[in-house]
Protein backbone atom coordinates (compact mmCIF):
# COMPACT_ATOMS: atom_id res chain seq x y z
CA UNK A 1 0.00 0.00 0.00
CA UNK A 2 2.29 2.45 1.22
CA UNK A 3 4.61 2.07 -2.58
CA UNK A 4 1.78 2.43 -4.49
CA UNK A 5 1.22 5.58 -2.17
CA UNK A 6 4.70 6.55 -2.60
CA UNK A 7 4.32 6.17 -6.64
CA UNK A 8 1.25 7.76 -6.94
CA UNK A 9 2.82 10.49 -4.92
CA UNK A 10 5.48 10.77 -7.03
CA UNK A 11 3.80 11.08 -10.18
CA UNK A 12 1.13 13.59 -9.13
CA UNK A 13 4.27 15.89 -7.63
CA UNK A 14 6.41 15.06 -11.59
CA UNK A 15 2.97 16.20 -13.35
CA UNK A 16 3.33 19.68 -11.27
CA UNK A 17 6.22 20.24 -12.30
CA UNK A 18 5.69 21.50 -16.06
CA UNK A 19 1.82 22.46 -15.44
CA UNK A 20 3.39 25.04 -12.82
CA UNK A 21 6.56 25.93 -15.46
CA UNK A 22 3.36 26.62 -17.49
CA UNK A 23 1.57 29.27 -15.68
CA UNK A 24 4.94 31.08 -14.62
CA UNK A 25 5.35 29.41 -10.99
CA UNK A 26 8.70 28.36 -9.85
CA UNK A 27 8.53 24.80 -9.43
CA UNK A 28 11.36 24.99 -6.48
CA UNK A 29 9.42 23.57 -3.30
CA UNK A 30 5.72 22.87 -4.49
CA UNK A 31 6.01 19.65 -6.19
CA UNK A 32 7.78 18.38 -2.84
CA UNK A 33 4.60 19.61 -1.04
CA UNK A 34 2.56 17.78 -3.37
CA UNK A 35 4.08 14.84 -2.57
CA UNK A 36 4.53 15.26 1.35
CA UNK A 37 0.83 15.94 1.45
CA UNK A 38 -0.12 12.68 -0.47
CA UNK A 39 2.72 10.51 1.27
CA UNK A 40 3.84 11.89 4.71
CA UNK A 41 7.17 9.64 4.40
CA UNK A 42 8.32 10.25 0.84
CA UNK A 43 11.58 11.06 1.89
CA UNK A 44 12.16 7.98 2.89
CA UNK A 45 10.80 6.02 0.10
CA UNK A 46 12.39 8.17 -3.15
CA UNK A 47 15.44 7.09 -4.63
CA UNK A 48 18.94 9.08 -3.47
CA UNK A 49 21.76 9.41 -4.88
CA UNK A 50 24.77 7.33 -3.86
CA UNK A 51 27.02 10.15 -2.64
CA UNK A 52 25.27 13.14 -1.19
CA UNK A 53 27.09 16.26 -0.28
CA UNK A 54 25.27 18.66 2.35
CA UNK A 55 25.85 22.03 2.53
CA UNK A 56 24.71 23.95 5.80
CA UNK A 57 25.67 26.46 8.80
CA UNK A 58 24.86 29.90 9.11
CA UNK A 59 26.18 32.30 6.70
CA UNK A 60 27.29 31.15 3.17
CA UNK A 61 25.87 28.16 2.67
CA UNK A 62 24.23 29.31 -0.77
CA UNK A 63 27.69 30.46 -1.88
CA UNK A 64 29.57 27.72 -0.95
CA UNK A 65 26.94 25.48 -2.46
CA UNK A 66 27.12 26.67 -5.62
CA UNK A 67 30.32 26.94 -5.98
CA UNK A 68 30.78 23.31 -5.21
CA UNK A 69 28.02 22.73 -7.96
CA UNK A 70 30.12 24.96 -10.45
CA UNK A 71 33.16 23.47 -9.67
CA UNK A 72 31.90 19.23 -10.27
CA UNK A 73 30.47 21.12 -13.69
CA UNK A 74 33.79 22.34 -14.49
CA UNK A 75 35.16 18.61 -13.87
CA UNK A 76 32.37 17.42 -16.27
CA UNK A 77 30.43 15.67 -13.64
CA UNK A 78 26.68 15.89 -13.91
CA UNK A 79 24.95 16.50 -10.15
CA UNK A 80 21.74 16.88 -8.97
CA UNK A 81 21.26 19.69 -6.48
CA UNK A 82 18.79 22.17 -5.13
CA UNK A 83 20.81 25.47 -6.56
CA UNK A 84 17.91 26.87 -7.57
CA UNK A 85 15.36 26.36 -5.23
CA UNK A 86 14.91 25.71 -1.43
CA UNK A 87 16.82 24.66 1.10
CA UNK A 88 14.17 22.97 3.54
CA UNK A 89 12.59 19.18 3.42
CA UNK A 90 10.18 20.30 0.48
CA UNK A 91 13.51 22.19 -1.84
CA UNK A 92 15.28 18.80 -1.38
CA UNK A 93 12.04 16.93 -1.94
CA UNK A 94 11.53 18.64 -5.01
CA UNK A 95 14.87 17.93 -6.04
CA UNK A 96 14.63 14.67 -5.45
CA UNK A 97 11.76 14.31 -7.55
CA UNK A 98 13.27 16.28 -10.43
CA UNK A 99 16.35 13.65 -9.72
CA UNK A 100 14.49 10.41 -10.27
CA UNK A 101 12.79 8.54 -12.79
CA UNK A 102 9.12 7.23 -12.75
CA UNK A 103 9.70 4.49 -10.76
CA UNK A 104 11.14 6.32 -8.29
CA UNK A 105 15.28 5.23 -9.04
CA UNK A 106 17.90 7.90 -8.90
CA UNK A 107 19.00 9.25 -12.31
CA UNK A 108 22.55 10.65 -10.69
CA UNK A 109 24.94 8.97 -9.24
CA UNK A 110 25.97 12.36 -6.69
CA UNK A 111 24.14 15.49 -4.84
CA UNK A 112 25.22 18.50 -3.35
CA UNK A 113 22.22 19.82 -1.01
CA UNK A 114 22.35 23.06 0.90
CA UNK A 115 20.43 22.56 3.70
CA UNK A 116 19.06 24.57 6.29
CA UNK A 117 20.26 24.01 9.51
CA UNK A 118 16.83 24.26 11.32
CA UNK A 119 15.17 22.07 9.14
CA UNK A 120 18.01 19.13 9.67
CA UNK A 121 15.85 17.24 11.61
CA UNK A 122 13.52 16.50 9.04
CA UNK A 123 16.08 15.78 6.61
CA UNK A 124 18.99 14.33 7.86
CA UNK A 125 16.79 11.40 8.84
CA UNK A 126 16.04 10.16 4.97
CA UNK A 127 18.93 11.85 3.06
CA UNK A 128 22.13 10.81 4.61
CA UNK A 129 24.77 12.59 3.92
CA UNK A 130 28.24 11.03 3.30
CA UNK A 131 29.67 14.25 4.19
CA UNK A 132 28.35 17.47 5.68
CA UNK A 133 30.04 21.10 5.50
CA UNK A 134 28.92 23.03 8.03
CA UNK A 135 30.46 27.16 7.32
CA UNK A 136 29.77 28.17 10.13
CA UNK A 137 27.51 28.83 13.07
CA UNK A 138 26.27 32.46 14.29
CA UNK A 139 23.25 33.84 15.48
CA UNK A 140 20.73 34.66 13.56
CA UNK A 141 17.05 35.22 13.00
CA UNK A 142 16.36 34.65 16.52
CA UNK A 143 12.50 34.06 16.86
CA UNK A 144 13.17 31.23 14.79
CA UNK A 145 16.18 29.68 15.45
CA UNK A 146 17.18 30.61 18.70
CA UNK A 147 20.74 30.67 20.24
CA UNK A 148 23.24 29.19 17.99
CA UNK A 149 24.04 26.13 20.12
CA UNK A 150 20.48 25.28 20.13
CA UNK A 151 21.38 24.63 16.31
CA UNK A 152 23.95 23.13 17.17
CA UNK A 153 22.05 20.62 19.20
CA UNK A 154 19.94 20.12 16.56
CA UNK A 155 22.58 18.87 14.25
CA UNK A 156 24.91 16.83 16.19
CA UNK A 157 21.22 15.00 17.09
CA UNK A 158 20.39 14.71 13.44
CA UNK A 159 24.05 14.11 11.53
CA UNK A 160 23.96 10.50 10.06
CA UNK A 161 26.88 8.90 12.51
CA UNK A 162 28.04 7.74 9.24
CA UNK A 163 28.34 10.99 8.08
CA UNK A 164 32.24 13.00 7.66
CA UNK A 165 32.23 16.48 8.78
CA UNK A 166 33.77 19.58 7.06
CA UNK A 167 34.40 21.88 9.84
CA UNK A 168 35.09 25.24 10.62
CA UNK A 169 38.52 25.04 12.83
CA UNK A 170 38.01 28.55 13.94
CA UNK A 171 34.25 28.18 14.77
CA UNK A 172 34.48 26.42 18.34
CA UNK A 173 30.28 25.86 18.19
CA UNK A 174 30.88 23.62 14.89
CA UNK A 175 33.78 22.56 16.38
CA UNK A 176 31.45 20.76 19.15
CA UNK A 177 29.14 19.73 17.01
CA UNK A 178 28.10 15.78 16.32
CA UNK A 179 31.26 14.98 18.46
CA UNK A 180 31.42 11.35 17.61
CA UNK A 181 31.64 11.88 14.08
CA UNK A 182 34.45 11.65 11.74
CA UNK A 183 36.04 14.99 10.78
CA UNK A 184 38.08 17.60 9.28
CA UNK A 185 38.91 20.63 9.94
CA UNK A 186 39.20 23.73 7.79
CA UNK A 187 40.54 27.51 8.74
CA UNK A 188 42.81 30.84 7.98
CA UNK A 189 46.53 31.25 9.42
CA UNK A 190 46.91 33.90 12.02
CA UNK A 191 46.46 37.45 9.73
CA UNK A 192 48.06 41.06 10.59
CA UNK A 193 44.75 42.68 11.15
CA UNK A 194 43.68 39.86 14.15
CA UNK A 195 42.71 41.06 17.49
CA UNK A 196 43.03 39.54 20.75
CA UNK A 197 39.71 41.07 22.00
CA UNK A 198 36.30 41.54 20.58
CA UNK A 199 35.52 44.51 19.31
CA UNK A 200 32.06 43.15 18.32
CA UNK A 201 28.77 43.51 19.86
CA UNK A 202 28.47 40.00 20.20
CA UNK A 203 30.90 37.01 20.97
CA UNK A 204 28.54 33.75 21.16
CA UNK A 205 31.11 32.10 23.14
CA UNK A 206 33.07 33.73 25.91
CA UNK A 207 33.62 30.28 28.24
CA UNK A 208 35.00 27.50 28.23
CA UNK A 209 32.46 24.86 26.27
CA UNK A 210 33.75 22.03 28.90
CA UNK A 211 34.57 23.71 32.66
CA UNK A 212 33.45 26.80 31.93
CA UNK A 213 36.57 28.86 33.05
CA UNK A 214 37.78 31.54 31.21
CA UNK A 215 38.54 31.22 27.93
CA UNK A 216 41.16 33.20 26.33
CA UNK A 217 41.67 33.69 22.28
CA UNK A 218 45.22 33.54 20.51
CA UNK A 219 43.56 35.58 17.92
CA UNK A 220 40.16 36.50 17.26
CA UNK A 221 38.78 37.83 13.71
CA UNK A 222 35.57 38.69 14.56
CA UNK A 223 32.81 37.87 16.59
CA UNK A 224 34.02 33.97 18.24
CA UNK A 225 35.88 33.56 14.70
CA UNK A 226 39.36 33.14 15.70
CA UNK A 227 41.50 30.37 18.30
CA UNK A 228 41.50 30.03 21.58
CA UNK A 229 42.34 28.32 24.60
CA UNK A 230 41.12 27.87 28.02
CA UNK A 231 43.28 29.21 30.87
CA UNK A 232 41.81 26.50 32.97
CA UNK A 233 41.29 23.00 31.61
CA UNK A 234 43.89 23.33 28.75
CA UNK A 235 40.95 22.74 26.11
CA UNK A 236 41.81 24.70 22.55
CA UNK A 237 40.37 24.89 19.19
CA UNK A 238 41.58 22.01 16.66
CA UNK A 239 44.45 22.25 14.55
CA UNK A 240 43.57 22.89 11.04
CA UNK A 241 43.82 19.52 8.62
CA UNK A 242 43.43 22.53 5.68
CA UNK A 243 44.19 26.22 6.14
CA UNK A 244 44.78 29.26 3.74
CA UNK A 245 47.73 31.64 4.15
CA UNK A 246 49.71 34.42 2.59
CA UNK A 247 46.32 35.99 1.37
CA UNK A 248 47.68 38.48 -1.76
CA UNK A 249 45.28 41.48 -2.34
CA UNK A 250 47.31 42.34 -5.05
CA UNK A 251 47.42 39.50 -7.02
CA UNK A 252 44.29 38.48 -5.83
CA UNK A 253 45.43 34.74 -4.46
CA UNK A 254 45.42 32.38 -1.73
CA UNK A 255 47.42 29.52 -0.81
CA UNK A 256 45.27 26.94 0.88
CA UNK A 257 47.69 23.55 2.04
CA UNK A 258 47.03 20.13 3.76
CA UNK A 259 49.61 17.67 5.09
CA UNK A 260 49.93 16.14 1.68
CA UNK A 261 50.27 19.34 -0.49
CA UNK A 262 48.93 22.79 -2.01
CA UNK A 263 47.59 25.30 -4.47
CA UNK A 264 47.77 28.81 -5.22
CA UNK A 265 43.87 29.46 -5.80
CA UNK A 266 42.30 32.59 -7.42
CA UNK A 267 40.59 34.65 -4.87
CA UNK A 268 36.60 34.84 -6.23
CA UNK A 269 35.69 37.87 -3.76
CA UNK A 270 38.21 39.03 -1.14
CA UNK A 271 35.88 39.32 1.58
CA UNK A 272 37.48 37.23 4.61
CA UNK A 273 34.19 35.33 4.83
CA UNK A 274 34.67 34.20 1.34
CA UNK A 275 38.20 32.71 1.91
CA UNK A 276 36.62 30.92 4.39
CA UNK A 277 33.81 29.51 1.86
CA UNK A 278 37.05 28.40 -0.70
CA UNK A 279 39.13 27.15 2.08
CA UNK A 280 35.96 24.86 3.15
CA UNK A 281 35.52 23.71 -0.39
CA UNK A 282 39.09 22.82 -1.24
CA UNK A 283 39.16 20.58 2.02
CA UNK A 284 35.87 19.07 0.93
CA UNK A 285 37.35 18.16 -2.55
CA UNK A 286 40.48 16.78 -1.11
CA UNK A 287 38.93 14.94 1.09
CA UNK A 288 36.79 13.06 -1.92
CA UNK A 289 40.57 12.61 -4.20
CA UNK A 290 40.84 15.90 -6.06
CA UNK A 291 44.10 17.45 -6.33
CA UNK A 292 45.20 20.82 -5.87
CA UNK A 293 46.24 21.03 -9.79
CA UNK A 294 42.77 19.75 -10.32
CA UNK A 295 40.99 22.31 -7.50
CA UNK A 296 42.76 25.31 -8.81
CA UNK A 297 41.50 25.20 -12.30
CA UNK A 298 37.81 24.08 -11.28
CA UNK A 299 37.72 27.15 -8.35
CA UNK A 300 38.27 29.49 -11.73
CA UNK A 301 34.67 28.43 -12.60
CA UNK A 302 33.26 28.99 -9.22
CA UNK A 303 31.12 32.41 -9.01
CA UNK A 304 29.57 34.11 -6.65
CA UNK A 305 25.80 34.47 -7.54
CA UNK A 306 25.35 38.18 -8.64
CA UNK A 307 22.46 38.68 -6.90
CA UNK A 308 24.77 38.21 -3.89
CA UNK A 309 27.39 40.87 -4.54
CA UNK A 310 28.01 42.87 -7.82
CA UNK A 311 30.54 45.53 -8.19
CA UNK A 312 30.29 47.92 -11.41
CA UNK A 313 32.43 50.98 -11.72
CA UNK A 314 30.67 53.80 -14.02
CA UNK A 315 32.86 56.94 -14.20
CA UNK A 316 34.90 56.77 -11.66
CA UNK A 317 32.32 55.68 -9.13
CA UNK A 318 32.59 52.01 -7.83
CA UNK A 319 28.21 50.98 -7.50
CA UNK A 320 28.59 47.76 -4.88
CA UNK A 321 25.07 46.27 -4.12
CA UNK A 322 25.53 43.47 -1.90
CA UNK A 323 23.05 41.16 -0.25
CA UNK A 324 22.57 42.14 3.62
CA UNK A 325 20.78 39.05 5.25
CA UNK A 326 17.69 41.16 7.61
CA UNK A 327 17.74 39.71 10.64
CA UNK A 328 21.03 38.12 10.32
CA UNK A 329 23.14 40.40 12.43
CA UNK A 330 26.53 38.47 11.88
CA UNK A 331 26.57 38.96 8.26
CA UNK A 332 25.71 42.26 8.15
CA UNK A 333 28.22 43.28 10.26
CA UNK A 334 30.71 41.69 7.97
CA UNK A 335 29.06 43.40 5.27
CA UNK A 336 29.17 46.93 7.25
CA UNK A 337 33.24 45.78 7.95
CA UNK A 338 33.89 45.66 4.19
CA UNK A 339 32.35 49.30 3.68
CA UNK A 340 34.45 50.29 6.42
CA UNK A 341 37.55 48.81 4.86
CA UNK A 342 37.00 50.00 1.23
CA UNK A 343 39.52 52.58 0.65
CA UNK A 344 38.14 56.11 -0.05
CA UNK A 345 35.26 57.81 0.29
CA UNK A 346 31.44 56.26 0.29
CA UNK A 347 28.46 56.75 0.49
CA UNK A 348 26.21 54.21 2.09
CA UNK A 349 22.32 53.06 1.49
CA UNK A 350 20.62 50.79 3.84
CA UNK A 351 16.84 48.94 2.00
CA UNK A 352 17.43 45.74 3.65
CA UNK A 353 13.61 45.55 4.13
CA UNK A 354 12.55 43.08 7.08
CA UNK A 355 8.94 44.14 7.62
CA UNK A 356 6.70 42.43 5.19
CA UNK A 357 2.94 42.83 4.39
CA UNK A 358 -0.29 42.76 6.73
CA UNK A 359 -0.89 38.80 6.10
CA UNK A 360 3.08 37.72 6.49
CA UNK A 361 4.35 37.88 9.89
CA UNK A 362 6.80 40.17 10.95
CA UNK A 363 10.46 39.64 12.81
CA UNK A 364 11.20 42.15 15.35
CA UNK A 365 13.98 44.79 15.16
CA UNK A 366 16.28 43.54 18.25
CA UNK A 367 19.08 41.80 15.49
CA UNK A 368 19.78 45.43 14.77
CA UNK A 369 21.10 45.76 17.80
CA UNK A 370 23.10 42.56 17.90
CA UNK A 371 24.91 43.97 14.79
CA UNK A 372 27.46 46.31 14.54
CA UNK A 373 25.91 49.40 12.86
CA UNK A 374 29.12 51.64 14.82
CA UNK A 375 31.06 50.49 11.88
CA UNK A 376 29.12 52.94 9.57
CA UNK A 377 30.06 55.60 12.12
CA UNK A 378 33.27 56.25 10.06
CA UNK A 379 34.56 59.92 8.43
CA UNK A 380 35.41 58.15 4.98
CA UNK A 381 31.49 57.31 5.46
CA UNK A 382 30.11 60.67 3.69
CA UNK A 383 26.33 59.87 3.93
CA UNK A 384 24.09 57.03 4.62
CA UNK A 385 20.51 57.14 2.80
CA UNK A 386 17.57 54.96 4.34
CA UNK A 387 14.67 53.40 2.67
CA UNK A 388 12.28 51.15 2.65
CA UNK A 389 9.66 50.28 5.60
CA UNK A 390 12.49 49.98 8.39
CA UNK A 391 14.14 53.29 7.32
CA UNK A 392 13.08 55.14 10.21
CA UNK A 393 14.42 52.31 12.39
CA UNK A 394 17.78 52.33 10.65
CA UNK A 395 18.35 55.96 11.46
CA UNK A 396 17.51 55.06 14.78
CA UNK A 397 19.62 52.62 15.01
CA UNK A 398 22.59 54.66 13.19
CA UNK A 399 21.88 57.33 15.61
CA UNK A 400 22.58 55.16 18.87
CA UNK A 401 25.69 53.90 16.89
CA UNK A 402 26.62 57.78 16.97
CA UNK A 403 26.69 58.27 13.37
CA UNK A 404 25.81 62.52 13.11
CA UNK A 405 22.26 62.91 12.08
CA UNK A 406 23.37 65.27 8.89
CA UNK A 407 24.87 62.29 7.73
CA UNK A 408 21.94 60.37 7.34
CA UNK A 409 18.51 60.90 4.55
CA UNK A 410 14.95 58.97 5.29
CA UNK A 411 13.83 57.98 1.47
CA UNK A 412 11.05 55.87 2.22
CA UNK A 413 11.00 55.18 -1.55
CA UNK A 414 14.16 52.87 -2.56
CA UNK A 415 14.12 54.68 -6.08
CA UNK A 416 13.74 58.10 -4.66
CA UNK A 417 16.73 57.52 -2.28
CA UNK A 418 18.76 56.05 -5.54
CA UNK A 419 18.12 59.62 -7.34
CA UNK A 420 18.97 61.14 -4.05
CA UNK A 421 21.97 59.87 -2.64
CA UNK A 422 25.37 61.52 -3.11
CA UNK A 423 27.98 59.78 -5.47
CA UNK A 424 31.65 60.64 -5.22
CA UNK A 425 33.99 60.28 -8.08
CA UNK A 426 36.96 57.96 -6.96
CA UNK A 427 34.99 57.01 -4.02
CA UNK A 428 32.30 53.92 -3.76
CA UNK A 429 28.64 53.63 -3.15
CA UNK A 430 27.33 50.73 -1.27
CA UNK A 431 23.78 49.60 -1.40
CA UNK A 432 22.82 46.96 1.15
CA UNK A 433 19.14 44.80 0.16
CA UNK A 434 17.72 42.15 1.53
CA UNK A 435 16.67 38.65 0.16
CA UNK A 436 13.34 39.63 -1.09
CA UNK A 437 14.55 43.09 -2.78
CA UNK A 438 16.16 41.56 -5.54
CA UNK A 439 13.99 42.99 -8.04
CA UNK A 440 13.84 46.80 -6.34
CA UNK A 441 18.22 46.35 -6.23
CA UNK A 442 18.32 46.18 -10.19
CA UNK A 443 16.40 49.00 -10.87
CA UNK A 444 18.15 50.78 -8.03
CA UNK A 445 21.56 49.74 -9.67
CA UNK A 446 20.14 51.08 -12.95
CA UNK A 447 19.70 54.68 -11.71
CA UNK A 448 22.75 55.13 -9.90
CA UNK A 449 24.73 54.09 -13.65
CA UNK A 450 22.68 56.45 -15.10
CA UNK A 451 23.47 58.83 -12.52
CA UNK A 452 27.35 58.08 -12.77
CA UNK A 453 27.50 58.38 -16.24
CA UNK A 454 26.53 61.75 -16.11
CA UNK A 455 28.85 63.18 -13.24
CA UNK A 456 31.50 65.55 -14.74
ZN1 LIG B 1 38.18 24.71 30.37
Amino acid sequence: MSKVRFLFALWASKLSIPVMKLTGHNATNYPGQIAINICPDFLKYIGKPEHIISVTGTNGKTTVNNMIVDMFEASGKKILSNRAGSNTRTGITTALIKGANLSGKAKFDTAVFETDERSALRIFPFVKPEYVLITNLFRDSIMRNGHPEFISNILTKNIPSTSKLILNGDDLISCLTAPENKRVYFGIDKLDTDLTECVNLINDIRICPKCSGRLEYDYLRYHHIGRAHCVDCGFSSPEYDYHGFDIDHDKNCVTIADKNGSGVYEIVNDSIFNIYNMVSIVALFREMGYSHEQLTEYMKKAKVVESRYKLVEENGVKIITQLAKEKNALAISRAFDYVRELPGEKTVMLMMNCLYDEQHWSENTCWMYDCDFEFLNDDLVKEIVVSGPRARDYRLRLLFAGVDDSKIKVCMDELDGARTISLIKGGSVCVFHGVDSFDITQEVRKVLVERARKLS
